[in-house]
């Protein structure tokens, strides 16, 4: 597995999308890849605050497009491409 490839699966990752030997692969990329290791904690602490804010907010207040403009602000000060989550 690749960088790139590695950034694809990370962007499942915290759904837990990946089938088993994907994310065994993507365990051991992370364990040798200092580089994608930072990309996954950027993921991951934006994946609980996504959690985070879902628990505290009324979901039948929430507009439907908010978690895509929270993930595009989330998203932009790492650097990381959001414009496919934009409808
Ligand atoms: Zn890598």
């Amino acid at each position: 597995m690749d960088c790139s490839r590695l950034r694809e699966c990370l962007s499942l990752y915290p759904t837990k999308d990946l089938d088993d030997t994907t994310a065994r692969d993507v365990q051991i990329h992370l364990s040798r890849c200092r580089s994608c290791q930072n990309q996954a904690e950027a993921l991951r602490w934006q994946a609980s605050l996504l959690r985070t804010y879902g628990r505290s907010l009324p979901a039948r207040e929430a507009a439907p497009d908010v978690w895509g403009r929270l993930a595009e602000r989330l998203a932009a000060p790492l650097g990381a491409p959001s414009a496919r989550r934009v409808p």
